[in-house]
């Protein structure tokens, strides 16, 4: 994604946009296979540009307690600063400097970051997921547990046998 800067003017402008993912870290894509929408607030103002950008898709998460898959409506913001060639500005951890010829900027290493650093570490399909039986391997969220089952109901034979 990159944005052209050789006749911007001065002041705001506005970027929308459908990117594909293809940016994202190999780590983290299987969980991205969908579209991504941006939206970028440009401000320019001399050398100096101060890009907002959000991003969200959606995602396809895998929980980590039921194992099912679903969809997760993944969103991310930062704002950036890029100034091109020495200009006022010090150069700093926050202030991406750019050659004094540049004639676009590349956002791209600032979105898979994006990702990255807003990728869960843990996904949970929701707050109530019961996950699964250890022993049967059923879906608690959506089927009862065959095992317990099968093992209390031997025990309350024995047990109404003594009763009676
Ligand atoms: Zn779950
Ligand atoms: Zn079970």
């Amino acid at each position: 994604m990159k944005i052209n800067i050789q006749n911007l003017e001065n002041g705001l402008i506005e970027i929308d946009e459908e990117i594909e993912p293809v940016f994202i870290n190999k780590e983290i894509k299987q969980y991205y296979p969908n579209k991504i929408a941006l939206h970028a607030l440009v401000d320019k103002f001399g050398k100096d540009y101060r890009i907002n950008v959000n991003i969200n898709t959606t995602a396809l998460y895998i929980c980590d307690m039921c194992l099912t898959q679903f969809n997760y409506s993944f969103q991310a913001a930062q704002q950036m600063i890029f100034q091109v060639g020495s200009g006022k500005l010090e150069a700093t951890e926050d202030i991406i400097q750019l050659p004094g010829n540049a004639t676009e900027i590349d956002i791209t290493p600032v979105l898979s970051e994006m990702v990255l650093l807003n990728h869960p570490l843990k996904m949970i399909c929701k707050k109530d997921c019961k996950g699964i039986c250890p022993n049967c391997g059923a879906n608690l969220n959506t089927e009862e547990c065959r095992c317990s089952k099968e093992s209390t109901d031997p025990k309350w034979d024995q047990l109404r046998k003594l009763i009676k």
